[in-house]
């Protein structure tokens, strides 16, 4: 049975071109609740640790480098499907290939620069919500 939590962060540059409040409101519309969210910056490091299954990948010091870059804005959501549906309400990786009205279609300006991050399965959304929100109270 699939879970009812997905972890998401606005990526900097979706929150330095100043689209927090329009991705907040895309995520609700969509029924997707809210129960933890602030706004932070992450060090290099501590972007290599998120993303450390990509340490292999080409596109790994430019992703730590990207995602340090600025303040992003990670949450925790509850819906029933949420990890599932929470992919399908940001689109692909590449926003040139992700559908219309999806968040990355709307706001992504590269493969890279992607507006938004989603978690791709129940175990790495409990992963990720806890790098950012180990102990913190959910509502
Ligand atoms: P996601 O699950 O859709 O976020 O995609 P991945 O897990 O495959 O990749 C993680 C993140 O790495 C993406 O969201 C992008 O920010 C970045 N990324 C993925 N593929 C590439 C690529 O080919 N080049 C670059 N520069 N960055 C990439």
């Amino acid at each position: 049975m699939s879970g009812n939590k997905t972890f998401t962060m606005i990526k900097p540059d979706a929150v330095a071109d100043g689209h927090t409040g329009a991705i907040i409101k895309m995520i609700e519309e969509a029924g997707f609740k809210v129960v933890a969210m602030k706004k932070t910056q992450l060090t290099s490091e501590q972007a290599g640790q998120f993303y450390a299954v990509h340490k292999e990948r080409p596109f790994y010091a430019d992703l730590c480098r990207y995602m340090s870059s600025g303040a992003i804005v990670p949450m925790i959501l509850e819906k029933s499907n949420a990890v599932a549906d929470f992919r399908t309400l940001i689109g692909a990786t590449d926003p040139a290939k992700a559908d219309e009205g999806t968040v990355r279609k709307l706001y992504a300006k590269s493969i890279e620069a992607n507006a938004i991050h989603g978690s791709d399965s129940d175990e790495n959304a409990a992963i990720e919500g806890s790098f950012f929100f180990a102990g913190t109270e959910q509502y």
